[in-house]
């Protein structure tokens, strides 16, 4: 096969409405970074500089949050009618579906998730605001009985939790934005939102464009930066609840430092997820789905199934159909439609999968397909890993143990379902699995038995704002989707009245 080589594109300046040297949104104005510091923006696929980023502090992080205070405490959002509420987060959605070219192209500038697969993660951002306008009319308490001697009445109010501390990553910037920020509007609480050093374009847009919508100054603050930021705001004694989308070391760091003001708290973590399939499986769904389930986004989605475990009769059949599949893959500049594989987000990702790349041989894996960067044809300027399928590989390696965050498969035989069901919980994450097979019954008992908040049964990777994602084990606590996600925003009040 002839190396790939990269098609030449002239790199786009950002569209207008994007700054090259970007400020906080606080209270509703756009603010210097008090640190006086930019750092760069940088275009994963060519290695430009597309933006400057302000670096937040926790200077900036006591401004964001005194404003989220004062909007919460004194101003109009918590005192907004549901319907209003409602009303606000469809226009919100209208206005980010007005933008959808400009959102996809700058999150894809900025993270390198090729434009096609871009455009269709952004859509879910509008799905996500309609659904939480929604829920924002159908927040409601209880009436309950109770067996007190004197004759009280008792109900439940729901309130919104308060201040909410937002630190989300960068495999879908906007789409993460919208995901913490919806339900916490929906339930009338205001929002410092914390974005990934390496996607802060899009949400940063998304602030401004909840003031478009109507959604008073204060209600939605966006401070950009590093881990001292979000540090900043873990531990702020003006934070009643942080909402985290990362990695599993973060979120312990946030924990912690959440505890000394027994904040609420929302993980959301990584995973390492069981891909099983078993030797009756429609191979020509399974396969497509099991290459796209890891190499989608490189690799870099918290729910990719890295470990893909065969039943031993169909192994080496699957193998060959994998690595054909994956082969096949259109690897290329991101900016190209037909771009099915785009590059890894930053140098310091990269450098990080081209280790494990040597880890695996090391530990005995046998390289079936990529293994190796692409450091010719173009590529070299950028960081672009090749789809790689890993074969031999044993439960014990580190390449099966530890997220890799890269589009690294590895393949495992297996021989029975006990075995099987054993193995994939043998792990500390519990994020997501799938299981693949023809027989309804062995399907049944495979979804009660894998410890993860998500199983897809002969599919891949489907999300909906209606139905909970999170994690078991170490791949976190609370859920986002579903009716738990916008209760996360909520405060439950236990009310008596003397009739
Ligand atoms: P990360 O943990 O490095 O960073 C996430 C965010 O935390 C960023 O905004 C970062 O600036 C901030 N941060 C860093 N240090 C901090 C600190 N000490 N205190 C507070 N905030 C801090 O994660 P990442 O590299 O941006 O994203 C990749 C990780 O996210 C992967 O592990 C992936 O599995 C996980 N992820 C999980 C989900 C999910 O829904 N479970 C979704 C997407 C990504």
């Amino acid at each position: 096969m002839n190396a790939p080589v990269l098609t030449k594109i002239e790199q786009p300046t950002l569209p207008a409405r994007y700054r090259t040297r970007t400020l906080h949104l606080i209270d509703g104005e756009q603010v210097e970074p008090s640190s006086g510091e930019w750092f760069d923006a940088v275009d994963p696929c060519s290695g430009a500089v597309i933006a400057q980023i302000a670096e937040g502090n926790a200077e900036d992080v006591d401004k964001a949050v005194a404003s989220a205070r004062r909007a919460f405490e004194q101003g109009p959002w918590s005192r907004f009618k549901p319907s209003e509420r409602q009303a606000t987060l469809l226009r919100l959605a209208d206005l980010v579906e007005a933008e959808f070219d400009d959102i996809a192209l700058v999150d894809t500038l900025e993270m390198g998730r090729p434009i096609t697969p871009s455009r269709g993660f952004v859509s879910m951002v509008t799905r996500a605001l309609r659904h939480y306008a929604g829920l924002a009319t159908a927040i409601h308490g209880e009436t309950l009985g109770n067996s007190s001697p004197v004759d009280l009445l008792s109900y439940t109010l729901r309130e919104p939790v308060g201040v909410v501390g937002a630190i989300i990553p960068w495999n879908g910037p906007v789409f993460c934005a919208a995901w913490k920020c919806a339900p916490a509007l929906a339930a009338g609480c205001t929002v410092v939102l914390k974005p990934s050093e390496k996607g802060s374009l899009t949400p940063l847009r998304f602030g401004e464009l909840c003031l478009e919508a109507g959604i008073p100054p204060g209600v939605v603050n966006v401070v950009t930066g590093h881990g001292v930021a979000g540090a900043a705001l873990a531990d702020h004694r003006d934070i009643d609840k942080i909402t985290f989308t990362g990695s599993c070391g973060t979120g312990q760091k946030i924990i912690a430092a959440s505890a000394g003001t027994v904040k609420r708290v929302t993980m959301e973590l990584g995973g390492k997820s069981p891909n099983i399939v078993f030797a009756d499986a429609d191979l020509d769904l399974a396969v497509p789905a099991a290459a796209m389930a890891i190499f989608n986004n490189s690799g870099q989605v918290c729910s990719a199934g890295s470990r893909i475990f065969v039943e031993r009769p169909i192994h080496d059949e699957f193998v060959a159909r994998l690595v054909e599949f994956g082969e096949a893959l259109r690897l290329g500049h991101t900016l190209d439609p037909e771009t099915q594989i785009g590059p890894i987000v930053s140098r310091g990702q990269f450098d990080r999968v081209c280790s494990y790349l040597e880890v695996g041989p090391q530990e005995g894996a046998r390289i079936a397909l990529g293994g190796a960067p692409l450091r010719e044809g173009g590529f070299e300027a950028g960081f672009f890993i090749p789809p790689t399928v890993l074969g031999s590989v044993r439960d014990d390696m580190r390449v099966a143990r530890e997220e890799i965050f890269g589009p690294v498969a590895c393949v495992l035989p297996f021989d029975s379902f006990e075995e099987v069901v054993a193995r994939a919980n043998d792990t500390e994450f519990g994020l997501a699995a799938a299981v693949w097979t023809r027989d309804i019954t062995r399907a049944h008992r495979a979804v009660k038995a894998i410890r993860a908040g998500t199983v897809w049964v002969n599919h891949y990777g489907a999300m909906d704002p209606a139905v909970p994602f999170g994690g078991y084990k170490m791949s976190g606590y609370g859920r986002e989707g579903g009716s738990e996600h916008i209760e996360s925003y909520l405060e439950t009040k236990g009310v008596w009245i003397r009739i």
